[in-house]
């Protein structure tokens, strides 16, 4: 049994490569998160994709040029695909729903949701919908606030088509590192090398997973700014801390609408560190196996604390 140079080279060149990925993302994005213009973050993931790209296309040439390990990728992204229509977390309303008024020309509708479903507020289709649970619980202010961050989702086009383009290219990336993932282990070499080129394979999924979060959550920050920008800083982080406290405080919904913060709403400073260590353990824990099949989608939704933290700064420079 001998260890080939060559695919220690593509393990160490793979680990250097997603590392040095995903620590500038963060680095970006903590800069983003404390002083703002999301045009930094657009710039770096504007060389970050064609890197991405070519990186999926040197190991998807030698794919496709073989019919069977083509066969074999197609088969893996479709079912990829399917898990991620499957259990992509939808917003989920029982008909009828209501129509309540408009904003900003946008028609919005309450209705009761699924039993076992998320208590949300979404913007599809140039309509936002949100459910009477969690409109229940807010006060006037604080449903505007909810109102105009999913106006601010209509606003911010650039990042959702960022948003969708990463999204393909992890579930593309994802089926392609598994589909070189059996190759592997059907192929001739001893188990150590195997060994190697797998984690090697497994080494570049991290950076995807990166990405995609960062261009998810650079979204989701964008329309929290539109909305603070509309109603101010309190409700806006009063309806995002309540909306927080309901997803495990489901039936105690009295307590959750008479909860009121003091104007002076103190932030402790945050550091890069902490930023980075958010994003790489979310990227970990989301790696685990069980995760990923019934979740094809990374987080998609910044921790509550960095939605405060940006729109703090949001309000300090505005
Ligand atoms: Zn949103």
């Amino acid at each position: 049994m001998e260890i080939e140079l060559e695919n220690v080279k593509l393990l160490f060149q793979a680990i250097t490569i997603s590392l040095l990925i995903s620590i500038s993302i963060s680095a970006v994005y903590y800069g983003y998160l404390q002083r703002g213009g999301s045009w930094r973050v657009v710039a770096q993931l504007s060389l970050i994709i064609p890197i991405l790209i070519s990186l999926f296309l040197i190991f998807y040439v030698p794919i496709i040029s073989n019919p069977i390990w083509n066969a074999l990728s197609s088969f893996v992204l479709i079912t990829i695909f399917l898990l991620f229509v499957g259990s992509y977390p939808r917003f989920e309303c029982e008909k009828p729903e209501e129509k309540l008024g408009e904003i900003e020309n946008i028609p919005i509708f309450i209705c009761r949701e699924r039993k076992g479903r998320i208590y949300n507020a979404c913007y599809k289709g140039r309509k936002i919908k949100i459910t009477k649970s969690l409109y229940d619980i807010l006060s006037e202010e604080e449903r505007r606030a909810i109102f105009y961050h999913e106006v601010g989702h209509s606003k911010v086009k650039l990042w959702d088509i960022m948003t969708r383009l990463t999204c393909s290219l992890w579930l593309l990336s994802v089926s392609l590192i598994l589909t070189m993932f059996v190759l592997v282990w059907l192929s001739n070499y001893d188990w150590l090398n195997k060994l190697i080129f797998s984690i090697a394979f497994l080494s570049f999924l991290p950076m995807y997973a990166v990405v995609f979060m960062i261009s998810s959550w650079v979204n989701e920050h964008e329309a929290d700014s539109y909305a603070v920008e509309m109603v101010g800083f309190k409700p806006k982080a009063q309806a995002l801390i309540k909306l927080h406290i309901y997803n495990s405080l489901k039936g105690c919904e009295n307590v959750i609408s008479a909860i009121e913060f003091s104007d002076l709403f103190e932030l402790d400073k945050l550091s890069y560190f902490q930023v980075l260590k958010a994003i790489i353990r979310r990227v970990f824990k989301y790696m685990h196996p069980q995760t990923v099949l019934n979740q094809p989608l990374p987080e998609t939704h910044p921790p509550l604390r960095l939605r405060l933290e940006k729109i703090k700064a949001f309000k300090r420079h505005n």
